[in-house]
């Protein structure tokens, strides 16, 4: 069995989920400082260091870190505008920041807590009461990341949810935008489930679902992609820079992929196995329309696919 880092609390987490070495940032314009933090900090965690305001931004961006410890006083750039630019950035606002300064004074510690620090440590730096204080906001920010994770992933299939899909469907819409590219999404309805529940039981429904949704993921997505369940039995999948025949292409790959699966539906009305209908619609986004129209044209789609005879995919370009 593997211990668990030193640096982590872990009464209310199974330990699987803190990564074996955490990821310090540590800031300072005084090497001799940044040293002092490095022998406490260095045996249990992966330490980075920068010695300016910018320089720690840059290595935020490259390095994610778990922590920040953070000189206030610096020249150019303090400690207070770099939290700020932190907690401003959607990228790495979660990343906890702990103040460390030489003065003890209550107006700098309020200030700093008001642009976000979680913790205020005063040099010279004590090694246990600074360990502890790592500790406890490591455990937390572990903690918190789990939690987004889960608050996003869909309890039954595993993938992600429609809160995480209506997140990454705003975020894309405004890259199309800029980009000036197409945007399409795939919605998919499993035919005729109802049947399938009222025939096999609902814990075999379950199981269906979690099949198809297996085929969904492993469907060889480019980066961007995102593939979710939207609710009950209809999945849906986000495909930024590509246009109808390119997403109309995969949704096929996808519906041949369930068919070949051959998953037994006896008590399916249009075939003997397992099938899904499929709704593509693509956009270049335009500040007039919005994310509601695509997603509306794509239920439509589906709708056709289902009225033409289901286990099919219909698709429409709204900006042909
Ligand atoms: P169509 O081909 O027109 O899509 O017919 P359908 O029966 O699939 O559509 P309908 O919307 O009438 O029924 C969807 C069914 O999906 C009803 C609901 O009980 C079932 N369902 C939704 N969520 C779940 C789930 O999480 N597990 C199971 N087992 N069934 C679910
Ligand atoms: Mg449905
Ligand atoms: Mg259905």
């Amino acid at each position: 069995m593997t211990e668990i880092n030193p640096l982590f609390s872990s009464e209310w987490m199974p330990d699987a989920l803190f990564p074996a070495r955490p990821r310090l940032l540590i800031v300072d314009d005084q090497p001799v400082n940044l040293q002092v933090l490095y022998q406490i900090f260095g045996k249990d965690s992966d330490v980075f260091m920068a010695t300016s305001g910018q320089q720690a931004l840059e290595v935020c961006r490259q390095k994610s870190p778990d922590l920040i410890l953070l000189d206030v006083v610096m020249p150019d750039m303090d400690g207070i505008a770099v939290c700020k630019q932190l907690k401003a950035d959607p990228e790495t606002q979660n990343i906890p920041v702990i103040f460390v300064t030489s003065q003890d004074s209550p107006e700098e510690e309020t200030q700093g807590l008001e642009v976000g620090a979680v913790d205020f440590i005063t040099k010279p730096v004590n090694p246990a009461v600074v360990r502890a204080r790592v500790k406890t906001h490591l455990t937390l920010k572990v903690q918190a990341d789990a939690l987004r994770t889960l608050a996003s992933i869909d309890g039954l299939t595993g993938i992600p949810n429609r809160r995480l899909f209506d997140e990454r469907m705003a975020a894309e819409w405004r890259a199309c935008r800029r980009a000036n590219t197409s945007l399409s999404v795939i919605m998919i309805d499993v035919d005729h489930f109802k049947k399938y529940n009222d025939h096999y039981g609902h814990l075999e429904g379950d199981n269906c679902l979690k099949q198809v949704a297996k085929i969904l993921r492993d469907g060889n997505w480019r980066g961007r992609d995102l593939v979710a369940r939207y609710g009950g039995e209809e999945f849906v999948c986000l495909m930024p820079e590509t246009d109808l025949i390119g997403a109309k292409s995969k949704a096929e790959s996808l519906r041949r992929q369930l068919e070949d699966l051959a998953l037994p539906h006896d008590a399916s009305a249009n075939a003997a196995y397992v099938t899904i209908s499929v709704g593509v619609a693509t956009i270049v986004p335009l500040d007039e329309n919005d994310v509601a129209v695509l997603l509306g044209a794509a239920d439509e789609q589906l709708y056709k696919a289902k009225q033409g005879g289901r286990n099919r995919v219909e698709g429409r370009d709204l900006s042909a």
